[in-house]
């Protein structure tokens, strides 16, 4: 049994797990590591390679060549790709689908697992992602599943794209996460779905505070 605790933060996109996370751990002082800049990374470097989503044999050949580093400056996680810091450009709706697209693959998953596991071995840690609570860290101590209606998110989602200047419609947002939460729910391996030992948090009508209040209770709760 690791003596580092693992608190375990799965949902569909939009939910709010990486604000809620992030600030939890902050308030813990636990190591917040967001899985799904993992995923965009790897689909950051099929995009530059020229290689599509959904492409299984160039994905299997290129994987090789990814080479991820993850840093922290002032509590921030940084995603550094063969040598280069591409936490900025992997926060596109683009990367989102490429990240969907290229999660589902198998080589993929292998290849990043262990990469999450490191972490929860070394370090007290908030994980967000999809598959957190199920499979990449089953023995996690607490487990949560945090969701909120589709429009909600969607809404989120929406002013967070405005709010960096980005053109977006809502509609889009909708569209695209709709799309992007079946195509992670659906996938054979992995896929996105509630542990049966997680306690499902519905944010939809909740502030960002009172979010954090409910996940640290739970939290207080579990670990006594
Ligand atoms: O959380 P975020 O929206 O950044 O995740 C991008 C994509 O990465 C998700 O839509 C999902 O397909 C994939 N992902 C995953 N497993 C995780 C985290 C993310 O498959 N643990």
């Amino acid at each position: 049994m690791s003596k580092f605790v693992s608190i375990a933060i799965d949902g569909p996109a939009g939910a709010g797990k990486s604000t809620m996370a992030r600030a939890c751990a902050k308030e813990l002082g636990y190591l917040y590591v967001d899985t799904g800049a993992i995923y965009r990374t790897v689909g950051y470097y099929m995009r530059l390679m020229g290689v599509g989503p959904k492409d299984k044999d160039g994905i299997a050949r290129l994987i090789d060549e990814v080479n991820i580093d993850i840093r922290y400056e002032d509590g921030v996680q940084h995603m550094i790709l063969n040598g280069t810091d591409v936490t900025g450009e992997i926060r596109t709706p683009e990367m989102s689908k490429y990240a969907s697209g290229v999660s589902a693959q198998k080589c993929v998953r292998d290849f990043l697992l262990d990469m999450q596991r490191a972490f929860a071995r070394k370090h007290n840690v908030v994980m967000d992602g999809r598959d957190i609570g199920t499979v990449v860290l089953p023995k996690a101590q607490v487990k949560i599943f945090l969701t909120a209606s589709p429009e909600e998110r969607a809404k989120r989602r929406f002013e967070e794209l405005t709010e960096k200047g980005e053109k977006a419609s809502y509609e889009k947002v909708l569209q695209d996460m709709k799309q992007r939460d079946k195509q992670d729910s659906e996938r054979t391996i992995a896929p996105l779905k509630q542990a049966a030992d997680a306690v499902l948090l519905d944010t939809s009508d909740d502030t960002v505070k009172q979010s954090v209040d409910a996940i640290l209770a739970i939290v207080r709760r579990k670990l006594g």
